[in-house]
């Protein structure tokens, strides 16, 4: 896939110039959590990259803090990757390198570099300073070089409390830049750690452990979000410092936001724990498995980023445009088929009770190769309930109405000349009368239909329970309120409507509901119970909400 960005043409300068041969990227997860559609971004970027500059891709899982972080998602994020289609060349786990880590540690504590503080959290944070006032030198700063080595091989060997003593390295109190306030880069916790149990009870931080990371693995552009601008000096600093001999370059990107969604591990597990939805899967999130689930094909999301290109900026995106994606891959590609979600009975008075005809129909029309298939038309049928109404209210009305004719998709015109009601007042059956001389294909053209609407067969057809999904959260915008108070009591919709009789559906497989929109069969599907999610409706609701 060609695309043309700034990072783009600064790896091809680096290759022009001969600074790099290759591009060689990863993608660095922290398995707290599932990605979601902001890794998307991440993800597919970092693979393009590599691949369009003869270079390869790595996985690696950045799970340096063993206090949040879990095996269980491991897997789950290897799977939500390999679903966008971005192979990785090499499976890599940051806590591999720990102990070159604290070997780069004890050399840095050598050239004089960093030192053992025993200032308490408070006092750090306090000798910090902050942006108009410059931070303070910790009065352990002047150690020798021997006391620091001896207090950091004694802090690994578990001679001191958890919180009693960290690692900084030495850079410079007053710089405007306050990562670089002589940073924490270990500290002594005493957690056991999936990889490498409790070997270990000092854990390297983040911005000391993420560059030498980079640097073991040969990364070229180290591609990340925004948020790591500021920390780019300190990156730096930890390459040359550390004396890595492979030198990578980080380059920041924008976020990719989405418009009134939950994103973010913390808030999607909050989600998760709280059972406000049916786990990380939910249909309803833009996890990568919860739009997985709900049938999304990988390929629309890997358009929708590449067509949003690599902004600095990071204003939010609307999901109306993935969804755009999302019908472009399936117009032709989903099979067509007939569904009714709220049914209303039809009864063909002038059709002879017992007969069933089977009617040949197209299941793409935009697609001949997906073939044709049969579906029955009898006495009974069903139609939405919204394609009728007792009287008609004006011209635009191009469904049934008493005293008007359709045309049943594939079938024949009927018309509405009678109902029946329930005690309550809800319309239960319309009565019509159908002409033969009109039935599909017969070339009959002596009078046009107020409108042609779908059905499926009363007598011959499968239940199924329709899942529809509306926003999770309301009133995203108003940040007064947690989201987790503001949670939609009507985001899933579950209708009981009826599918075609000859539909052979398996869990994950597409198609268009004709007339609706595209739907997709849920992994909650048994035997007895078929279960579809709808994906997208058939046109965009987006202009509607905006008005
Ligand atoms: P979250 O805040 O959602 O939990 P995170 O930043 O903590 O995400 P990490 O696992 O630390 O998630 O991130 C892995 C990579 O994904 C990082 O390089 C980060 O830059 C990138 N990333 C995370 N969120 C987004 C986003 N919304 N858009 C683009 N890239 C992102
Ligand atoms: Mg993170």
């Amino acid at each position: 896939m060609k695309v043309s960005h700034f990072i783009n043409t600064i790896i091809e300068e680096d290759i022009e110039s001969g600074k790099h041969k290759r591009a060689i990227t990863r993608f660095p997860p922290e398995p707290n959590g599932l990605l979601h559609l902001g890794h998307a971004r991440a993800i597919i970027t970092n693979y393009t990259m590599a691949k369009n500059h003869g270079g390869y891709f790595n996985l690696r899982f950045d799970d340096t803090n063993p206090v949040k972080e879990d095996i269980s998602f491991v897997e789950g994020i290897k799977e939500d990757i390999a679903w966008l289609g971005c192979e990785w060349e090499n499976l890599f786990f940051a806590s591999d390198y720990f102990n070159e880590m604290y070997q780069r540690a004890l050399l840095l504590i050598k050239r004089g570099k960093a030192f053992v503080d025993d200032l308490s959290a408070e006092d750090i944070k306090k000798y910090r300073g902050n942006l108009t006032t410059p931070g303070k030198e910790s009065p352990y700063k002047n150690r020798s070089i021997e006391e620091n080595l001896q207090l950091f091989i004694d802090m690994k060997n578990g001679v001191y409390l958890d919180g009693s003593k960290v690692l900084r390295a030495k850079i410079d109190m007053t710089s405007p830049n306050m990562n670089m306030r002589d940073p924490i880069i270990y500290r002594i916790q005493r957690a056991h750690h999936y990889n490498t149990g409790d070997e270990w009870c000092i854990y390297p931080m983040y911005d000391y452990a993420h560059p030498i990371e980079d640097a073991i693995e040969g990364i070229t552009h180290s591609l990340c979000s925004l948020e790591f601008e500021d920390h780019r000096p300190l990156y730096d600093w930890v390459v040359k410092y550390c004396e890595m001999e492979k030198i990578p370059r980080q380059i920041e990107f924008g976020r990719l936001i989405m418009a009134n969604k939950v994103t973010g591990k913390r808030n999607l597990k909050q989600l998760v724990e709280n059972n406000v939805v049916m786990g990380w899967d939910d249909p309803r999130l833009i996890t990568l498995s919860g739009q997985r689930r709900r049938g999304v094909p990988p390929e629309a999301i890997v358009d929708f980023i590449n067509a949003l290109g690599l902004p600095k900026t990071q204003g939010p995106t609307e999901i109306d445009m993935l969804d755009q994606f999302v019908r472009d891959h399936l117009k032709t590609s989903a099979p067509r088929t007939n569904a009714v979600l709220d049914p209303l009975k039809l009864i063909v008075d002038n059709y002879p009770e017992d007969k069933v005809e089977y009617l040949e129909v197209e299941n793409n029309r935009e697609n001949e190769a997906l073939g044709t298939r049969k579906i029955p038309f009898s006495k009974y049928v069903y139609i939405e309930r919204e394609d009728f109404i007792e009287v008609k209210p004006n011209k635009k009305w191009k469904r049934l109405a008493l005293g008007i004719e359709v045309r049943l998709m594939h079938a024949y015109f009927v018309k509405a000349n009678s109902i029946v009601k329930n005690e309550q007042g809800v319309i239960t059956e319309v009565h019509c009368t159908y002409d033969e001389a009109t039935k599909s294909g017969s070339g009959f053209n002596e009078r046009k239909p107020n409108g042609n609407i779908h059905f499926v067969d009363a007598t011959h057809n499968q239940k199924a329970e329709i899942r529809l999904f509306e926003d999770l959260i309301l009133d995203f915008k108003d940040k007064d309120i947690p989201f987790i108070e503001k949670i939609n009591p009507d985001s899933l919709i579950i209708k009981h409507g009826f599918i075609e009789e000859g539909m052979k559906v398996k869990k994950g497989d597409r198609f268009q509901f004709t007339r609706n929109g595209y739907y997709s069969v849920d992994k909650d599907t048994t035997k007895d119970n078929i279960v579809f999610n709808r994906i997208v409706s058939l046109r965009s609701s987006f202009k509607k909400k905006a008005v």
